[in-house]
């Protein structure tokens, strides 16, 4: 090389140097999840010295709207204390802190065209969350996102005129998207964060699938279900289905025969072509029922759609992005309605769950589950291995070691690089989301300081733009947080 071309060569690797750490992009997004609970019982100040001094932590995703325990509340009763915060349970002692709701205060001009009006938590009276942390965060040069999800209870007022019904005809606890008084509350709720908080971005979570999937089982928690207790039937589904050109005589015919199926395979009754052939032949028979469950998973694409939309409309420099479900990881059914060529047209971000540690818990549950349905015929074992060669996973534990052992960092890294992939060329970044903490039962593996490390280290191996350390403070250990942390400083990114 000489000298001229040298210095050519010098220059540009200079300049490139400088357009990485002047693009948005060259600062890797450090988030972690937190909730009020967190705030109110440690402190704003101290809470986010340890998060800057432990995991050099730039963003904050504040549960500010759930009724759930899984990304609000103190520790989940029955789950050792974490080694900060009040060692106590919520409603340890009579009536708690948890109950759920808002966290922020409500401004009722954005909810005048729902009936979920009233739906404030009473956990801490009159604090509102945001008032309470923005000033400090952005003293830091810390951002704020508003984390939200789709987790109601029966306690809030005029919830019953929003709730998806069951095939039986019965109400859920779940609210439909084609409800008016959801999809009008959830834009308020989009468009009050947006105007009424210096916010830098808003992620909303929805952990449910359609129908058909759900009839099936296709998922990796909970008890194995009433097939009919399946969503949704209500008159607004029925009458968008009607505009698809779906016949919703022919469709509730199918569900019923789908569930016969489900009951019949959960009593071990074999038909007599077998499991697998025999719901072949009910989808041949009722492609209705597939239609159905696209219904279901293009009112959840639209409901994204509408509230990017509403953000954008109010403020374009808010990032708008999606918690996007554990299943992607287990279920190839519920992975294929999660295309990201066609989420990334409504989303600067996703968070794409990639929970190693208590990933290997879940995927054990998810194959009892589809075992006891579609793959009725088939071992576990070998159920589990065909899982391993379709979701593209190395063979990672055998079943009966997969819960003990839980996932390796390879599974983040091969999740990472796989919806990386999927992404580039698009807006949309990618921000794995990484386990810490989250419960598994006690005889299951647990979170360490080098599987935190190892997690985060495969995730930007992997390509990803950033990483958002799960599900919430108040259950996390601190060596488990410092294990984030130290993988931060191999990177250089501390
Ligand atoms: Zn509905």
């Amino acid at each position: 090389m000489n000298r001229r071309n040298f210095l050519h060569t010098a220059a540009a690797a200079t300049l490139t140097v400088a357009a990485q750490t002047n693009t948005p992009t060259a600062r890797k997004m450090i988030g972690i999840q937190v909730g009020a609970v967190s705030f109110v019982d440690e402190g704003v100040e101290p809470v986010l010295d340890e998060f800057q001094k432990d995991a050099s932590i730039n963003t904050l995703f504040i549960a500010t709207f759930t009724y759930g325990r899984g990304i609000a509340g103190r520790q989940v009763p029955g789950q050792p204390l974490p080694d900060h915060g009040k060692q106590q349970y919520d409603n340890s002692n009579g009536p708690g802190t948890f109950h759920g709701g808002s966290y922020t205060k409500i401004h009722p001009e954005f909810y005048k065209d729902t009936l979920l009006q009233n739906f404030r938590a009473p956990d801490f009276g009159d604090y509102d969350v945001l008032e309470a942390v923005i000033p400090s965060a952005r003293k830091r040069g810390m951002k704020t996102i508003c984390w939200f999800e789709d987790v109601w209870n029966d306690t809030v007022p005029n919830v019953r005129q929003a709730q998806e019904r069951h095939l039986d005809g019965t109400n859920a606890t779940t609210l439909c998207f084609n409800n008016p008084n959801y999809h009008n509350w959830l834009l308020g709720t989009v468009e009050d964060y947006s105007r009424s908080y210096e916010i830098d971005g808003i992620m909303w979570g929805s952990e449910r699938q359609g129908a058909f999937a759900d009839a099936l089982r296709g998922a990796h928690g909970g008890a194995p279900g009433n097939p009919v207790k399946i969503t949704c039937f209500c008159d607004f589904c029925e009458s968008k289905a009607q505009q698809r050109g779906i016949n919703v005589v022919r469709a509730r015919e199918g569900f019923q025969a789908l569930a016969s199926f489900v009951q019949a395979s959960r009593q071990g009754r074999r038909p007599v072509d077998g499991y697998y052939v025999t719901l072949w032949r009910l989808m041949l028979r009722y492609p209705e029922l597939l239609a159905w469950e696209m219904l279901w998973t293009d009112s959840l694409r639209e409901t994204y759609s509408a509230m990017y939309n509403k953000v954008k409309a109010v403020k374009p420099s808010i990032g708008v992005g999606w918690h996007i479900w554990h299943n992607n990881s287990f279920s190839p059914i519920y992975r294929a309605e999660q295309d990201l060529s066609e989420l990334t047209k409504y989303s600067d971000f996703l968070k794409m769950v990639m929970y190693h540690n208590c990933g290997g818990e879940r995927m054990a549950g998810y194959i009892r589950n589809v075992g006891q349905t579609i793959y009725g015929d088939v071992p576990q074992q070998d159920l589990l291995d065909f899982h391993y060669r379709v979701l593209d996973y190395k063979q990672e534990k055998n079943l009966a070691d997969l819960p003990k052992s839980g996932f390796s960092s390879d599974y983040v890294y091969r999740e990472a690089k796989r919806a990386r992939e999927a992404l580039n060329g698009t807006k949309t970044q990618l921000w794995p989301g990484i386990d810490i903490d989250i419960p598994t039962a006690p005889t299951s593996s647990k979170s360490t300081p080098d599987g935190t490390k190892d997690a985060v280290l495969a995730a930007f191996r992997a390509g990803a733009d950033g990483v958002l350390l799960s599900r919430k403070y108040s259950e996390m250990r601190l060596p488990n947080l410092r294990g984030a942390g130290a993988a931060l400083k191999e990177l250089g990114l501390a």
